[in-house]
């Protein structure tokens, strides 16, 4: 373990844990604030499940979580920006892009990213994420949303398309029926578009 850890109650007492609202919607955020922060860096550990269940709910994302997330961070403070280094990790369903049944992901995101800070330079303004740095409301310098970090590296993680297994066999275009676990009797002539006026029928005697 790195020198600096904190244990979960301890960093709440430094990070301002808030829930904000957006209409009926419940966003969790973590913002530090990053100007006490020692020049060793600090660790930071993230594993209230509601940084990635609220916004999946919140973004439409299919999902779900199979063996709790973490986030651990260390934050290292540097003159214009700041340096984070660490890892999300933790295990997640999410809908086979085939059959949409349920798909393991392994979450082993290994983060290491910079966030220049806001300067009155507006073309520099327009460089800074304000989900991850924002001016601290209090007036203490600029201040970090963890959170957020979390999440968008969790999506980083994500597969473009999942796949409940590499040789999943999908679901039948003509009668729906999952392939893997069953075969059906539509022949191969399903997918000749000659053939469609006759699919649905029986043949007769
Ligand atoms: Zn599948
Ligand atoms: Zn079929």
């Amino acid at each position: 373990m790195p020198g600096g850890k904190i244990e979960a109650s301890l960093w709440l007492f430094f990070a301002e844990k808030q829930k904000i609202l957006f209409g009926k919607k419940v966003m969790a955020s973590t913002w530090v604030l990053l100007h006490n922060i020692p020049p060793s860096g600090k660790v930071f550990v993230l594993d209230d499940q509601s940084i990635w269940t609220d916004p999946m709910v919140e973004f439409g994302v299919a999902g779900s979580i199979l063996e709790p997330l973490r986030a651990e961070f260390t934050v290292f403070v540097q003159e214009d920006g700041v340096l984070i280094r660490g890892a999300v990790t933790g295990k997640a369903f999410v809908p086979c892009t085939r059959c949409a049944e349920e798909s393991v992901v392994v979450v082993d995101q290994q983060v290491e990213t910079y966030e220049p800070f806001p300067t009155d330079d507006t073309d520099d303004a327009l460089e800074v994420d304000g989900e991850l740095l924002r001016e601290a409301p209090t007036g203490q310098g600029v201040e970090m949303n963890l959170a957020a970090l979390a999440w968008e590296e969790f999506l980083l993680a994500l597969p473009m398309k999942p796949l409940c297994d590499p040789a999943c066999n999908g679901l039948c275009p003509q009668c729906g029926a999952n392939r893997n676990l069953a075969s059906c009797s539509c022949g191969d002539d399903a997918g000749d578009p000659r053939m469609a006026p006759l699919r649905g029928l029986k043949v007769g005697r």
